[in-house]
């Protein structure tokens, strides 16, 4: 058995019932192929893949709190340190009833990559509890964060673990984090990112997922041959990420027809009208249904199991922005049939295996969320920077240097692709050069 296949083995076998984590691992292990054959004694001796795979440290709590009926509710919750080979641990907190470790790990394990493809120093991990904020009073969300940070702030600080907002957790919830934290430790230090303006968040943060997704989108397409200017557009989600990949991809010239939430879909022939789904979902924090109502234009369809939902829709570009495993096979060749050219992930994994697979085998240009999503942690990076240096920098600067980063990514992808023979292959070029950085690090760091 190949190196490869020995520890994917091994990863199935110490780590049941995680098909997420399985998943993320053989997908990356799979594309580094190529490179760990070259290297192979040396990583086998410093068992390096081995330490890959295994993280660093896993943290499992209970997060007991009291609801406005006066009931106590007990959620789990975990924070998974995975790799600090480039820097502190980085990466979201996820809050929503599926998070379990399998999912934590998974989203821990992607985030060592795509840490490292940003060249920011900063290292991998994920966090989050099963704790559902939807339909929860402000009350209540504050009764539940406060509790969660109890726990976590003895395995948190600027300097080793930072944290973030992922779904689920929006400013209100960094907002109530971060209160709980100060209060615990007496520390007004740069611990979570994407903190309100007011306390020491960076401008374009909101904003630097969804347009990073597009700047990266517009890179891989002129490197192509083609023009965004014009193209039709699928979004799926409605949330952070999707709100802002919409109102870039409208800022550089394409028209967006669709988004989603987790009951059902839009499909807007005009284009989505932004402002109205940010008053939507944002503000009202309410369904699609409202956007329908509020815009002749638009048709909402109810989300039913076995459907395409978005990905029926023809379009020239797609961007998954909702959650894991949410594009299949059968919506991949749904797209392909449409005459799709290119789909760049904006959520983290949301396209299955064998759709990816189906995806590059008929030339589509598709970008892995762990290279076109890295503008949020990149932001996040410039974030403890401006903490660090005790400066704020305008939404210009900060906005230029995400561009910038993004640009940085396809190019380094790219060139990884080409130099190991697989032009084109974007997932392993992303793979390969986030992974080089990392090993480097830990070759050079010995056996800890
Ligand atoms: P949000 O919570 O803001 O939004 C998630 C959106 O996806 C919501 O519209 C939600 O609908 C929808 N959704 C959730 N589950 C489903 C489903 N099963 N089917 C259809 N729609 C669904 O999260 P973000 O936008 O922040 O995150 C989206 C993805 O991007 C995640 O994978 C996240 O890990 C990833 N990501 C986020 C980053 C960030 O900076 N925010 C950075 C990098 C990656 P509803 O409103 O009904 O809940």
């Amino acid at each position: 058995m190949s190196y490869v296949d020995e520890v994917y083995q091994m990863v199935v076998d110490k780590n049941p019932a995680q098909p997420e984590f399985h998943q993320a691992v053989k997908e990356v292990l799979d594309s580094l192929r190529v490179v760990i054959e070259a290297n192979e004694e040396e990583y086998r001796r410093d068992a390096l893949l081995e330490r890959l795979v295994t993280p660093e440290r896993q943290i499992l709590f209970r997060v007991p709190w009291v609801d406005d009926k006066g009931q106590v509710q007990v959620n789990n919750a975990f924070r998974v340190q995975f790799n600090s080979a480039i820097g502190p641990y980085k990466g979201g907190l996820r809050l929503h009833p599926s998070v379990n470790i399998s999912i934590i790990k998974f989203l821990g394990f992607e985030q060592i990559f795509k840490n490292s493809l940003t060249g920011l120093p900063i290292g991998g991990g994920k966090g989050g509890s099963d704790f559902d904020p939807k339909g929860k009073s402000d009350r209540e969300i504050m009764a539940f964060c406060q509790s969660f940070m109890t726990e976590l702030f003895k395995y948190i600080g600027a300097d080793t673990d930072v944290p973030a907002g992922d779904i689920g957790t929006g400013a209100r919830e960094i907002g109530y984090l971060y209160g709980q934290y100060k209060r615990l430790t007496g520390l007004y230090e740069g611990v979570l990112t994407g903190k309100g303006l007011s306390y020491g968040g960076s401008l374009a943060r909101t904003e630097a997922t969804g347009y990073g997704v597009l700047y990266i989108t517009e890179e891989i397409l002129k490197c192509n041959g083609h023009d965004i200017k014009g193209k039709t557009v699928c979004v799926s989600g409605s949330g952070n990420v999707a709100t802002y990949a919409i109102q870039k991809a409208q800022q550089l010239g394409a028209k967006v027809v669709t988004c989603s939430d987790s009951t059902g879909w839009i499909y807007d022939p005009e284009g989505i009208d932004v402002d109205l789904l940010r008053e939507v979902k944002e503000v009202k924090r309410a369904r699609l249904t409202e956007y329908a109502a509020a815009r002749s234009s638009a048709e909402y369809h109810e989300k039913k199991n076995g459907e395409h939902g978005v990905w029926s829709v023809k379009c020239d570009i797609a961007l998954p922005c909702a959650t894991q495993n949410e594009l299949d096979i059968e919506d991949a060749k749904m797209l392909v049939a449409n005459g799709v050219i290119a789909v760049v992930e904006g959520a983290n994994m949301p396209t299955t295996m064998d759709a990816t697979e189906y995806l590059q085998s008929n030339k589509i240009l598709f970008c892995p969320g762990k290279a076109s999503n890295a503008g949020g942690v990149a932001t996040s990076a410039l974030e403890m920077s401006q903490n660090s240096e005790r400066l704020s920098w305008t939404f210009e600067e900060v906005d230029a240097k995400l561009k910038n980063i993004m640009i940085n990514i396809f190019h380094n992808l790219d060139d990884a692709a080409k130099k190991y023979g697989m032009e084109g292959n974007y997932v392993a070029g992303a793979n390969i050069a986030g992974f080089l950085k990392v090993a480097d690090a830990m070759k050079a760091q010995g056996i800890v």
